[in-house]
């Protein structure tokens, strides 16, 4: 029977630069199961939160196509906090589910620590039982909105919406046991995750 992992928790504000944090990680060898991109598989083609929420919200959520509209689903939730507190609840279930079994697969049980990525780690504090460090992205939030309308081209407001309903930066930076500063150019960012990378190794060998 698979052992659960070693867990350090990626976290950070929208745009911060999780993704790309996560990525040098990878480059390491080291395992990491990302919720966002759970959440996403469960609303993607074939994803087994397509049958729940065709019907709690009807089709008026799906293109003509059958896809999930997640671009109508972001305005409706923000919109109406009922709807967002019943998408939520449908959907964390469901995700909590496929990330415990990501974190006790045969991948997982046999890497020294994995790295779990939750965006909303301080949010929801739906994971903080499991994991064992949490490591937050940080950068000023001038530059999320900047990255974040580039990346995705979602207009301003929607934007400082998303980021005012996560915490703030300075909380965000005093709950976090390490912090990466991805302020800069992205060039600084690989030692400083080789450095954690070594020091997480190490934890995991002398606590597991
Ligand atoms: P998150 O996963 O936290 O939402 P991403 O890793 O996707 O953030 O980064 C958001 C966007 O900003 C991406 O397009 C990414 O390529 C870009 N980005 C990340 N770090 C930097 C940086 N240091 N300088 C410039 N652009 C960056």
């Amino acid at each position: 029977m698979p052992t659960p992992s070693y867990i350090v928790a990626l976290t950070g504000g929208i745009g911060s630069g999780k993704s790309v944090v996560a990525e040098l990680f990878g480059q390491r060898g080291v395992h990491c199961v990302d919720t966002d991109a759970i959440a996403h598989a469960l609303t993607g083609p074939g994803g087994r939160a397509l049958t729940p929420i065709r019907k709690s919200f009807g089709s008026s959520v799906f293109t003509a196509a059958g896809a999930f509209d997640r671009a109508l689903m972001r305005t409706r939730v923000f919109e109406d906090a009922g709807a967002r507190s019943a998408l939520e609840e449908l959907l964390h279930p469901m995700i909590r589910e496929e990330v415990g079994m990501a974190l006790v697969s045969e991948a997982a049980s046999r890497a020294p620590y994995v790295i779990l990525e939750v965006p909303l780690l301080f949010e929801t504090m739906a994971y903080r039982r499991l994991v064992r460090l949490a490591l937050a992205v940080d950068c000023p939030v001038e530059l999320q909105r900047i990255r974040v309308m580039q990346r995705s081209g979602l207009a301003r407001p929607m934007v400082d919406q998303i980021i005012a309903s996560q915490v703030s930066r300075s909380l965000r930076l005093q709950l976090a046991d390490n912090v990466i500063s991805n302020s800069g150019d992205p060039s600084k960012l690989p030692r400083q995750v080789e450095f954690l990378h070594e020091h997480y190794e190490k934890r995991a060998r002398m606590e597991r």
